[in-house]
């Protein structure tokens, strides 16, 4: 039990079921007719305190708006989320506010998200004064505290944030995150935009916080070489829906979805005697305005069958954790 909330530890912080976003869309200035993308279909998931649950898909695949979904920065069209057992979509305005201080996002572009004319140490303030966690000296001992936290030094708090480099950047967009006392992170392809050895530095360092404070992260990302860094477990999206979801090492040793299998050969290897012999992906994602019937894979699928056209695959759990979502390949049972 958590003295805390009184809740069972081992229960799930985050919890969605059936969740869905349709987005409305016009097809002209003129038309009256109404099309609907469907960015994300009856969507479950859990994620645990310390754990990192990474949603991989190539992109257009519904992992942002999952991101938002959870966070409620935009209303699902359906479904449920739940944080610390609390219905997240029910709370009032206030509430939600208040909630939001357990839940924070971290963006891929940090320049994008950081405002320019506002100095490194007041963006990073900015949480703590909006929810009235610290004023005057303890404020600013907790903005250098944090700046610490993330590898950055005091003196940096006085400079402007076109005075970083990327990586530094994300840093200042994690300790503003982490100026609230998150207990849970949707990381946003955090470190796609950043070079392959400062993309390791900001890994390891979301990792040590995690081990610190015992956070939560959804973590999104097209790479599955940085999913595999840091995830405990591991979702691959397609169209709007989970179509694997395994521990990670049972996804990269066992990977069954034909999906997830293009995606892992599509990974450059080091030594080419060592790529697997998988087909790549053909063509393009379809588009989620009108995704094909069935399996929404089905026309890039190497082993379709009749069936994969017609019935949509559940996500079925086998053994040890892997769920998969196919009619040619289930989930192993043991
Ligand atoms: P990903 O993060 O995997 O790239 P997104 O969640 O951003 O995918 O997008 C999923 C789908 O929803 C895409 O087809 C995208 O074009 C569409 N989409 C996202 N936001 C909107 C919006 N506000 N209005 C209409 N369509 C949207």
């Amino acid at each position: 039990m958590s003295p805390e909330t009184g809740r069972d530890c081992a229960a799930p912080l985050v919890e969605a079921r059936g969740l869905t976003k349709h987005y409305p869309v016009s097809t002209g200035f003129f038309s009256r007719e109404k099309l609907v993308v469907r960015a994300l279909e009856d969507v479950a998931l859990d994620i645990r305190a310390g754990e990192t649950l990474g949603v991989v898909g190539e992109s257009g695949c519904g992992k942002s708006t999952l991101g938002r979904c959870l966070l409620r920065l935009i209303e699902p069209t359906a479904g449920e989320v739940r944080f610390d057992g609390r219905d997240v979509l029910a709370l009032p305005a206030a509430e939600l506010r208040r909630m939001r201080r357990a839940m924070q996002i971290i963006f891929q572009d940090p320049y994008a998200s950081l405002n320019p004319r506002m100095r490194v140490g007041a963006i990073v303030a900015e949480g703590i004064e909006v929810h009235g966690l610290a004023r005057g000296v303890e404020k600013r001992r907790r903005v250098e505290e944090l700046l610490h936290q993330v590898g950055l030094g005091p003196e940096h708090a006085d400079r402007y944030p076109h005075e970083f480099s990327g990586g530094q950047r994300q840093r200042i967009g994690i300790a503003r995150a982490l100026a609230v006392g998150p207990r849970f992170i949707v990381a946003d392809e955090p470190v796609s935009a950043l070079d392959l050895s400062i993309q390791a530095q900001v890994l390891n360092l979301l990792m040590d916080l995690q081990e610190q404070m015992g956070l939560a992260y959804l973590f999104i990302s097209h790479d599955l070489r940085v999913v595999e860094h840091i995830s405990h477990r591991v979702a691959v999206m397609y169209l709007g829906r989970i179509v694997e979801r395994a521990p990670r090492a049972l996804l990269y040793a066992n990977p069954r979805h034909p999906y997830t299998r293009a995606l892992l050969a599509a990974v450059p290897v080091a030594d080419p005697r060592h790529r697997p012999k998988r087909t790549p992906l053909q063509g393009d994602v379809p588009s989620p305005l009108q995704p094909p019937s069935g399996c929404a894979f089905h026309p890039r699928c190497p082993y379709v069958e009749p069936r994969c056209r017609t019935e949509v695959p559940a996500l079925i759990a086998g053994a040890g954790g892997h769920a998969v979502a196919c009619h040619v390949f289930p989930a192993p049972t043991e």
